[in-house]
């Protein structure tokens, strides 16, 4: 017999839970494509859009998962032999780099290892030494999902100009935007790129690059964009199908809709944000509690340096896998596996495993992830400080 059967919560770093009413809202006909409603859904999706990245620049949606975004983004801004500086917190910054590379692009990775959001002093000086300014752009990822390591955004934005650098700041927020803070025109950021799948609440297949003015001048200045890739028709469509280059997401876009009225409309972002940061404070006191005896620990130490979107943890390698396998076959939770920490082929591999806590997620669903953790802990006689439960529930009581 198995404790699984019941609704099953998908606990990873995305896709996310994605609401009832955001499947429901797919499920229909399919809709005119030359005139009606999903014209004007469409249009309305876009100031939402902005208002989630807060900025008043431009959006150009993608029919792709986060990697189209990546290239989008590179193609708009980046000519070949193009230099950049790729700021790496985790697998995802060397992923992004290594697009980059084979867009022929010029790349300097500095690499920040697997606990540590970015180090400001090394940036500096590496724009201080650049004294021609070739360095085009400097590529950053806010939340890097495979730590959970957030980078300050503002404060990246403050080195450049205190450089008084030219280099573009191009963020990734995909696994953080509508989770974790940003406000794109505030903190000086040229683009960002974004999925739907994670703080966005809808199932993988669109994205979006975020940007400003200054990127559009840079993309203008370059001489050849693939015309899929092209951000200006995306961004600013004289007919409906250059929105995507071709036959719209429709599905997607009715539940992108519905999604963006439950964050902006009815909930709303500070709202979102305070949630998603009262439910991280919950898991980092349960996992406080549990890693006070034995074998877990919090992949980043700083509690400011922590996602409320993902949470990396340490666990013996011994215990990593077996935990996941036992809470996705007798509670219907899955975790997420640790990805880019070691080489899959190394016992080490293990010794991870990551929370995801984005998107459409309330109190009940993380102290009944954290309840089932609490009982593979025990079930598979894994070390561990006790009074986990209680510590996340006070979260919970106290906000
Ligand atoms: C998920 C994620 C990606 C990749 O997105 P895909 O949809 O899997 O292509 C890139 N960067 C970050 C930070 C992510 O969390």
């Amino acid at each position: 017999m198995s404790l699984a059967n019941g609704r099953n919560i998908l606990a990873i770093p995305g896709p996310s839970v994605i609401p009832d009413r955001v499947l429901n809202a797919m499920h229909t006909a399919a809709p005119n494509i030359y005139v009606g409603s999903l014209l004007d859904t469409t249009d309305s999706l876009v100031p939402d859009l902005k208002k989630i990245a807060k900025t008043d620049g431009y959006v150009a949606m993608y029919i792709g998962n986060g990697h189209a975004a990546w290239e989008a983004s590179l193609a708009n801004v980046l000519a070949l032999g193009d230099n950049i500086l790729v700021l790496a917190t985790g697998r995802f910054g060397h992923s992004w780099a290594e697009m980059a590379k084979q867009r022929g692009l010029e790349v300097e990775l500095v690499d920040f290892g697997h606990r540590s959001v970015v180090q400001g002093e090394t940036v500096e000086r590496i724009l201080n030494e650049d004294k021609k300014k070739t360095i085009k752009a400097v590529l950053v990822v806010q939340v890097d999902t495979a730590t959970s390591a957030k980078t300050d955004i503002l404060s990246i934005r403050e080195l450049i100009n205190k450089c008084n650098h030219p280099a573009l700041l191009m963020v990734d927020s995909i696994a953080c935007l509508g989770c974790d803070e940003m406000h794109m025109d505030q903190w000086g950021v040229d683009v960002i790129v974004a999925g739907c799948q994670k703080g966005l609440m809808v199932p993988p297949g669109m994205s979006f690059v975020f940007f400003n003015e200054k990127a559009m001048e840079r993309r203008r200045s370059l001489k050849l964009v693939s015309s899929y890739w092209d951000w200006i028709p995306r961004a600013q469509p004289s007919h409906f199908y250059e929105y995507f280059c071709g036959t719209a997401p429709t599905h997607h876009l009715l539940g992108l809709r519905e999604a963006l009225t439950m964050i902006i409309h009815e909930e709303g972002l500070d709202l979102v944000w305070k949630r998603h940061k009262i439910l991280a404070n919950s898991i980092w006191s349960a996992l406080d509690r549990w890693s006070s005896e034995g074998s877990l620990e919090l992949n980043i130490k700083e509690p400011k340096d922590r996602s409320h979107a993902v949470t990396a943890v340490r666990i013996d390698p011994l215990f990593g896998t077996k935990l996941r396998n036992w809470l996705t076959e007798n509670t219907g939770v899955t975790l997420g596996i640790g990805i880019g920490m070691a080489d899959p082929n190394d016992p080490a591999w293990h010794g991870f495993f990551r929370i995801g806590h984005m998107g459409h997620l309330n109190a009940h669903m993380v102290l009944g992830t954290l309840g089932a953790i609490d009982a593979g802990l025990k079930s598979l006689k894994i070390p561990h400080g006790d009074g986990a439960l209680e510590a996340a529930s006070l979260i919970c009581a106290d906000s």
